[in-house]
């Protein structure tokens, strides 16, 4: 599941968490026993440094720890706001909607797993694509959501991104593609996922071949059949700090290969110092790093 700003609740009583910094900001004072609490949601855990911090100000910070500066889970509505001016994002092919060609069963059928996951994040489907502006500048913008079925690609989020691409080769747009997708072909699809990888970097070869500019933008995390497809193939490819970027996961790798990994194996960091990814780009400087790129790249 992504780490969407985990509430924790603290009550005056509670201490345990004593030794982070950010402490001082709760009230420490011996207090009754009743629990007073404070208003849910007000203080949040950061796994980045464990402190306890300020809910309004990481929001207001992007979803970015204020301590430590680690980068909590954005969702794609969030991320549209972050990133776009507003109210230039115009959604496309809203209408695509998943089928369950294997009748795949795991916990729960696929067909009421895609029901409940459209009720939990109000989105139909992983994949979001439109066009809209950045700074100005007009773009085909695109996200994968691991908030929804781990942002794993089934058939209509290839099918999404293919046709934006395609869409996006016939305006001549630059493509911008946000991914955080923890799961990469969706299983419950079968070989159908599969076949999206090789679909949607064809399009991506065509629209290169047009003299189109892609931009990937890799945040925490993109792994699996993501990462070995679209969002590897940016012209220019950048990523948010300290994200998990890879194809396995580290766990994986580790008992298959039986050697010690690196510290920072699989992180944006890495993947820069290894020639995978351009440029680690804070959050805050992310609209104005892809609008320098079009600028410089597109006349
Ligand atoms: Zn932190």
């Amino acid at each position: 599941m992504p780490e969407e700003l985990p509430v924790v609740e603290i009550s005056a009583t509670d201490n345990s968490d004593a030794t982070s910094d950010s402490m001082t900001a709760v009230p420490a004072a011996p207090a009754p026993r009743t629990k007073r609490g404070v208003p849910e949601g007000l203080w949040i855990h950061c796994p980045g440094c464990k402190a306890t911090v300020y809910k309004k100000e990481v929001e207001r910070l992007l979803n970015v720890c204020p301590e430590c500066q680690h980068h909590f889970y954005v969702s794609t509505q969030k991320r549209i706001e972050q990133l776009l001016d507003p109210d230039s994002f115009e959604e496309w092919f809203t209408e695509l909607r998943s089928v369950d060609p294997l009748g795949f069963v795991d916990r729960k059928s696929y067909a009421v797993r895609l029901v409940d996951e459209q009720k939990a994040t109000g989105m139909t489907e992983a994949g979001t694509v439109g066009r809209g502006y950045l700074r100005g500048r007009p773009l085909v913008f695109g996200t994968t959501d691991s908030a929804f079925i781990m942002g794993s690609m089934g058939s209509v989020v290839g099918e999404k991104l293919t046709r934006a691409i395609e869409r996006a080769t016939e305006l001549n747009l630059p493509v911008v593609i946000v991914s955080g997708s923890g799961g990469g072909a969706r299983m419950h699809e079968g070989i159908l996922s599969l076949m999206q990888m090789g679909k949607v970097s064809a399009a991506l070869a065509r629209f290169h071949e047009a003299g189109g500019l892609f931009i990937s933008v890799l945040t925490n995390p993109t792994m699996g059949g993501v990462a070995a497809s679209f969002a590897s193939l940016g012209d220019i490819i950048l990523a948010e700090p300290n994200a998990l970027v890879g194809f396995a996961g580290p766990r994986v790798v580790r008992t298959t290969i039986k050697i010690e990994l690196p510290d920072d194996f699989q992180t944006s960091e890495f993947m820069k110092k290894h020639g995978f990814v351009d440029r680690v780009v804070h959050r805050a400087d992310l609209r104005s790093e892809i609008s320098r790129v079009i600028d410089y790249c597109v006349r």
